[in-house]
Formats: structure tokens, sequence, C-alpha cells
């Protein structure tokens, strides 16, 4: 059989290999397909990207101590009530957000008037925050309305959950938030 470079390209693409040659290339895809998460981890996480919030399976591969821990597949999870298997193409590049060297893994801190960014510790950042909140809630707190009405409530500090919080971590969050006074609050699913 003759087959000239372009015809031999097209085949490959359409995968219609089997035909010309006389063997099937579906079995091995589908083993390759297998073998590539054969041995991972499997954890349940849900895509961060919008509110959607599609369920996701994450196969990881190596245990973070003697072998680097890697992120080999994400795929949409078939048992999520949301997407049922399905990801949009953003949610299906998870990997690449993962596993990319420019991803920002650690807090930076621009000070003002300054013009690079520093890093800082996760120590440092969290308490820097909560002193903020702290001396904002201490200077706006707003006890009682123009009508003398108690409404113990703090209109400078806004709060906002994220899409791929879970209802108990948004139920504490919503306690503290209230807690505080916080009258903005909101849920990245609603928006
Ligand atoms: S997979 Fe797409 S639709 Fe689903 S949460 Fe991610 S970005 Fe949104």
């Amino acid at each position: 059989m003759s087959l000239d470079r372009r015809s031999f390209l097209k085949l490959a693409v359409t995968g219609a290999l089997a035909s010309p040659f006389g063997f099937d290339l579906a079995p091995a895809a589908a083993e390759a397909k297998r073998l590539k998460i054969s041995r991972t981890t499997e954890t349940r996480s849900i895509c961060p990207y919008c509110s959607v919030s599609c369920g996701v399976i994450v196969h990881t591969r190596g245990d973070g101590k003697n072998t680097r821990r890697d992120v080999v597949h994400v795929e949409g999870d078939p048992d999520h009530p949301i997407n049922l298997g399905t990801l949009c193409p953003k949610g299906a590049t998870l990997k690449h957000y993962v596993m990319n060297d420019r991803r920002l893994t650690r807090v930076l801190h621009r000070p003002p008037g300054a013009t690079e960014w520093a890093p800082m510790s996760w120590e440092e950042a969290v308490e820097r925050i909560a002193r903020r909140i702290k001396a904002t809630r201490d200077a706006a707190f707003i006890e009682k309305d123009a009508e003398g009405r108690t409404v113990n409530r703090l209109e400078s500090v806004a709060a906002i959950g994220g899409c791929t919080d879970t209802n108990e971590l948004n139920w504490l969050f919503q306690k503290v938030a209230r807690a505080l006074g916080i009258v903005h609050l909101e849920q990245q699913s609603r928006i």
C-alpha cells in the first residue's frame, strides 16, 4: 500500500490508522490513559476559577518526602452534582495552574510608598491583617444610628468568601464577620 506523508498525517489525526495497518490503536490509547493515573492519589476538590464551583478529582503522585509531589492529572468529578464530570476549558487546564513556576505561593507585601514587593511570612501577614481590622473597628464601629437605635455595625470593613469554601467554612466565616459587626458580607457564588 502506498501512503504519502500528507495521507499518513491525516489518518493519524483522525485516528483511522487501524484499517490501513491492520491493527486497532484504541486499546493502546486507553492503556496510556490508565497508566497516566496509575498509582496516583485521588483527592476531591473544587475548581477555584468561577462561582459555578465544579467538582474535580486531582491525581497526585509522590509523597513530598522522598519524592516530589506532583499533580499529574485533573479531571471532572462524575459524582459531583453540579458538573457531573464535565469541566469547561478553563477548569480542564487546572493542572497547569498548580504545576506552574509562576504560581504565587507566599505572601508578598508592598509597603506604602514602596515600588517593590517584598516577601512576608504568613504569621506576620495574619497578625498585620488582625491589627488592621481591630484598628479600623475601634475607629469606625457604629453603636447607634442617627435616631439613637442600637445597630452595632461596622461599615468600614467588607468580607467575601471564596467559591471553594465549604458550607461549614462559610458558616464560620459569616459568624466571625457578623460578630465583628460587618454588614457588607458576600460570597463569590452569588456574584
Ligand atoms: S470548570 Fe469552568 S465552569 Fe466549572 S468552576 Fe471551573 S471555571 Fe467555572
